[in-house]
């Protein structure tokens, strides 16, 4: 691993010698990237879950005007300064940053400016960009970013499998627990130095074998007439727990199944737009289209390996390709002028609804502009998907009580059920004998 700085504003401190923080967006998130850092030598790790610690000190030094993301980012850092035995100059809080619009680009610069104005600037904000190819981290970063990539995609299979499993499960707790085993698994293999690629896809596979082994032993009831629940929104806040107030779990326990939009999607729509960049610039014949194309379908092969265990298991749940929900969403938002998750959730509410979906909920951090104008553009949406209920629902941070605005979604969500007209593919396990409501 290289040991410069990356992109440290300027001066150039060192991560050789410090343990770095990964930040959760999404706790396998973290543990793809984290495993992934250790496997060519940084000593990565988890940075803590949230909790009212994490805002506190995320709102101390914020104005209100950042977006929930941001505080809990910056909060859960911060939680870190305050563990036994901290020291500033062995410390590395990992911070990506990109170009564009959206208040991510801000926050490697703020949480710098906060770092400073409380005495800690010998903490490292180790903060490679996609704009140098994250030349910044160094020698090793395509086995890196390669294996990292590879503990999203398994992160994302398992996150599925859970979210299958946990609403039929008969005894409380079971899949939750073999999630975690699984990720356990898949993290023994990302964090193993200097093992051939080949091996190690090899090992990643038979990692998620057995893992899917595992899942199909717990004990479970499933029934074809629980609603189908398709879940959008803004990255972070849909994919973080703590940020969305365990907007799944409620959701679960108001009698849906959820199917949550997966990490990964947010790769292979990066790599569309960076082609379509490309060809606008008449690249379209040039060695940079090739190598776009080649790492494209690089990754899909990686993708391809890892999801192959779970065919049978996943059959009904598969991801739509990213061409196919920038097509869904044309209509409303197209993809040539309207950028990012919005143009993703409505592609997405979209295919949910040839899905065979009950509903859509979009996740979305208050005042973020993706859900702004999604919420515009649902009840569009809904009229012409025969009113298929689609309800952003927004988080700042504050506690409110979730469970009436659940519930009085969840009834439309069953009145809709009673009258759709796109029928659900189930996987093996749904017993075929329960009568499907279509
Ligand atoms: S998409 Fe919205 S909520 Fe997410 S980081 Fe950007 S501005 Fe913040």
């Amino acid at each position: 691993m290289g040991n410069n700085g990356a992109g440290n504003g300027g001066s150039r401190k060192s991560i050789t010698g410090r343990t770095l923080y990964v930040p959760q967006m999404s706790y396998g998130g973290a543990m793809a990237f984290a495993a992934a850092f250790r496997s060519v030598g940084v000593n990565a790790r988890i940075s803590p879950d949230g909790d009212a610690r994490t805002l506190e000190l995320g709102r101390r030094h914020t104005s209100g005007e950042e977006c929930l993301p941001a505080q809990v980012t910056l909060g859960n850092f911060l939680k870190v300064t305050e563990q036994p035995g901290f020291e500033a100059s062995k410390t590395a809080f990992f911070m990506p940053t990109a170009d564009g619009p959206c208040r991510f680009g801000q926050y490697t610069q703020y949480i710098r400016k906060v770092l400073r104005e409380i005495g800690l600037d010998d903490v490292l904000v180790f903060s490679p960009t996609s704009s140098d190819g994250y030349d910044g981290m160094g020698e090793n970063v395509n086995e890196l970013m390669r294996n990292a990539l590879r503990g999203l995609i398994c992160a994302d299979v398992l996150r599925k499998m859970t979210h299958k499993t946990r609403p039929y499960e008969l005894v409380k707790g079971d899949t939750d627990k073999v999630h975690n085993d699984a990720l356990e698994r898949v993290e023994k293999v990302l964090e193993v130095e200097g093992m051939a690629t080949g091996e190690r896809l090899k090992r990643l596979v038979e990692a998620m074998t057995v893992s899917r082994d595992q899942y199909r032993k717990i004990p479970a009831r499933y029934s074809r007439n629980r609603p189908l629940i398709g879940v959008v929104g803004e990255i972070f806040c849909r994919m973080t727990p703590f940020t969305n107030d365990f907007l799944i779990r409620k959701l679960e326990e108001f009698g849906a199944e959820c199917t949550l939009a997966h990490i990964v999607e947010w790769v292979w729509y990066t790599n569309a737009e960076q082609q379509k960049r490309l060809r606008q610039s008449g690249q379209r014949f040039t060695v940079k289209m090739l190598g776009a194309k080649i790492k494209n379908w690089i990754q899909q092969k990686d993708e391809h390996a890892l999801y192959a265990p779970y065919h049978d298991d996943l059959k009904g749940y598969e991801e739509p390709a990213i061409h196919r929900i920038l097509e869904y969403s044309q209509p409303y938002l197209p993809h040539q002028g309207a950028l990012g998750e919005m143009t993703l959730s409505v592609g997405k509410a979209v295919f949910h609804y040839h899905q065979g979906c009950d509903g859509v909920v979009d996740i979305s951090p208050f005042t973020c502009m993706n859900g702004i104008v999604t919420e515009a553009v649902y009840p569009v949406v809904s009229h012409q998907l025969d009113s298929m209920p689609i309800r952003n629902f927004f988080f700042d941070g504050s506690q409110y009580d979730v469970d009436r605005d659940v519930g009085i979604f969840m009834e439309l969500a069953r009145s809709y059920q009673q009258r759709k007209r796109t029928g659900r593919v189930f996987p093996g396990c749904f017993p075929a004998e329960t009568a499907a409501v279509v």
